[in-house]
């Protein structure tokens, strides 16, 4: 399973290390010189510019998480046993899973 997180729109609010059962996101400060420590696609990885759209939505949310301070780090893809918990409570909608089938599931916001 490889499992990555489109670092742009990523608004930092730790759900899916929160629900993810076998460890696989570990949260980075942005700032951090190890926040690009995945193996992520280049177009991925974090290079300091927030998508607009996701920044747009996000930015004034009080939902008692802070927005736009840290990223998640998908640092242990390997574990993941494809529960889904991530997928539907990704705020950015910026995980990406990949299977042992090639088949891609993106996270969805509910
Ligand atoms: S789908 Fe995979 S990465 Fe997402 S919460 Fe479940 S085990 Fe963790
Ligand atoms: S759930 Fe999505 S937006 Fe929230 S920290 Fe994880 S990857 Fe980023």
């Amino acid at each position: 399973m490889d499992v990555y997180v489109e670092k742009q729109k990523c608004t930092g609010c730790e759900h899916c290390k929160d629900v993810c059962p076998v460890g696989v996101f570990v949260m980075k400060d942005s700032g951090a010189p190890d926040v690009n420590s995945d193996t992520a696609p280049a177009e991925w990885q974090w290079k300091g510019t927030e998508d607009p759209a996701t920044f747009a939505k996000w930015k004034d949310v009080q939902d008692g998480h802070t927005h736009f301070k840290e990223k998640s780090v998908a640092v242990n893809g390997s574990a993941c046993i494809l529960c889904q918990a991530c997928l539907i409570e990704c705020e950015g909608e910026c995980i990406v899973i990949t299977d042992d089938t090639s088949t891609v599931y993106h996270s969805v916001y509910k």
